[in-house]
């Protein structure tokens, strides 16, 4: 038996953001405290000034925060509890990327349960927290559909992601206006994080006959509009579109697990500051061909959701999934982006530490072949000759 966590509500459509003063009526909230991506408020988008006339027409008292930059630590959820506090709100949502939705998700539950642990969330039957509404402004993390937050631990340097089926949104918005504006790098970056989303879910030991269909969605989803929107950002059919991958791509990791791709990501992520996505990214073909022998059938299925043509050998159908997001990876130039925050003798000297950070992460049990520490450093290893290669490329 397997049971299926998402949010109560998805609403979907190009300015479907107008509905969020409604939706928090319908939440019974009466003081909202919106966590925003700073570069939305400002001109010429000023989606703060927007949202607070949708939302003052429901008699709702709106705060705004945006004081975070990059990915979050505990530092800017203080910051947001303290205006949390201040402004006696009674709900929360996220207008922004990953970084917003998982401060939202971290503020409603610290403010209803400020003695919680970070080590005992995992752990509870269920959890207190304000009501949460999640729009996201990237295509990507799937967050507003997840049950996992990412924070990082400013004193102890580390990556939290504690999951709960609680602290999944009880709304989520996805309006493809507000991804519009998504530089054309981080449309790559989120992208490819939600593709490997849903192909991580899709070859996890945990997945079964309902994650794999939002896995496959999503992965024939974002396989025929990534290329679209990576070349015109303003193509909201497009943007729509991925928008709804990256949520079904969500929902199926959030109930499946993420894998090796997203333990060792994290560690070489959180290791050399590098965007989330990117960090992904520039490992998924290469944990694709350690997975490869051991589900050749799945990952024929991942390239027939990517287009390929289903009349073919499973091997040589196998073998073309990893070739399609190799591609992908040229195409958007991932490889490249990577060495922009990556010193290859760096990465070398630090392969020891990234194989115990990668090997503490979540993902590693249920990957299909349950790594080992030298099956990891073999990876990284793999990752600094496929960069010296494309390094030497981009000197010629
Ligand atoms: P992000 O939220 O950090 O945003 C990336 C960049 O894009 C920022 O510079 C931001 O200002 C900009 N941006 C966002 N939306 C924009 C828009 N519409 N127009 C212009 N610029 C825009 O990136 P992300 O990849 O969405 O989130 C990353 C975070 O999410 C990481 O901390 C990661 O660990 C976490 N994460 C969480 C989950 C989960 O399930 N909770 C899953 C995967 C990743």
């Amino acid at each position: 038996m397997d049971s299926i966590f998402q949010p109560k509500q998805i609403t979907i459509g190009e300015n479907s953001l107008q509905d969020i003063g409604k939706c928090a009526k319908k939440q019974k909230i009466t003081r909202l405290l919106v966590i925003i991506d700073k570069f939305l408020t400002t001109e010429p988008l000023n989606y703060d000034d927007k949202v607070n006339q949708m939302i003052k027409k429901e008699n709702i008292v709106v705060t705004f925060f945006s004081d975070y930059q990059g990915e979050p630590t505990t530092d800017h959820l203080k910051a947001a509890l303290s205006v949390a506090k201040k402004e006696r709100i009674n709900g929360v949502a996220a207008i922004g990327g990953g970084s917003a939705i998982d401060i939202a998700k971290a503020t409603a539950l610290f403010y209803r349960d400020p003695q919680m642990e970070w080590s005992a969330i995992t752990k509870q039957d269920s959890l207190k927290r304000l009501p949460l509404i999640a729009v996201p402004t990237t295509a990507g993390t799937g967050s507003e559909a997840t049950k996992v937050m990412v924070i990082t631990d400013k004193k102890k340097g580390i990556k939290m992601n504690p999951g709960h089926s609680d602290l999944i949104p009880d709304i989520a918005i996805l309006d493809p206006v507000l991804t519009s504006s998504l530089p054309k790098q981080f449309t790559a970056y989120t992208g490819v994080d939600a593709l490997t989303h849903a192909i991580e879910a899709f070859v996890s030991t945990k997945a079964n006959l309902a994650t794999d269909q939002y896995a496959l969605t999503a992965i024939q989803i974002a396989g025929r509009s990534l290329p679209v929107v990576y070349n015109d950002g303003r193509n909201i059919p497009a943007r729509e579109e991925m928008l709804l991958a990256s949520t079904y791509a969500g929902i199926a990791f959030s109930n499946a697990s993420t894998n090796l791709a997203h333990a060792a990501g994290r560690a070489l992520g959180s290791r050399f500051h590098i965007p989330h996505g990117l960090s992904v990214a520039v490992l998924l073909p290469l944990v694709m061909r350690f997975g490869l022998q051991e589900a050749p059938e799945r990952y024929a299925q991942i390239a027939i959701a990517l287009g390929e043509n289903a009349n073919k050998d499973i091997h040589e159908l196998a073998e073309q999934s990893i070739q399609i997001i190799e591609k992908y990876c040229d195409d958007f130039q991932i490889w490249k982006d990577a060495l922009n925050y990556i010193h290859l003798q760096d990465l070398q000297d630090n392969i020891d530490c990234l194989v115990k950070d990668a090997l503490n992460g979540n993902g590693i049990l249920t990957n299909r072949i349950v790594p080992s520490s030298s099956d990891i450093r073999k990876l990284f290893l793999n990752l600094v000759e496929k960069l010296n290669k494309v390094k030497a490329i981009k000197q010629v």
